[in-house]
């Protein structure tokens, strides 16, 4: 899978169960939305995003054009397929490191 914001091939990586696939170039985090929900306990799902507009990138795995959202006040882009953090954003909503 490409990376949405550079199309470097992001490394699929598991840690505690959770499958994420890491940018090597910018680190950024894409994560699938069941991935999350896991990565959370269940405590954040893609119902709890806050719209903020069209995003300029595409989704990497499904090629539409994703949105921004607010999720837990860190600005996200998703899409129905998951969610792609920048660099060490997604640590602040997940138990994920
Ligand atoms: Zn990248
Ligand atoms: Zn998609």
């Amino acid at each position: 899978m490409k990376c949405p914001k550079d199309g470097c091939e992001m490394k699929e990586k598991t840690e505690d169960d959770i499958k994420v696939d890491e940018c090597p170039e910018c680190d950024g985090v894409w994560l699938d939305w069941g991935e999350l929900q896991r990565a959370t306990d269940n405590r954040v799902t893609e119902y709890e995003v806050n719209y903020r507009g069209k995003s300029g990138r595409n989704c990497p795995r499904c090629g539409n054009r994703m949105r921004k959202g607010d999720l837990h006040s860190v600005i996200v882009e998703e899409c129905e397929c998951g969610l792609f953090f920048d660099k060490g954003e997604i640590r602040q909503i997940t138990i994920y490191s």
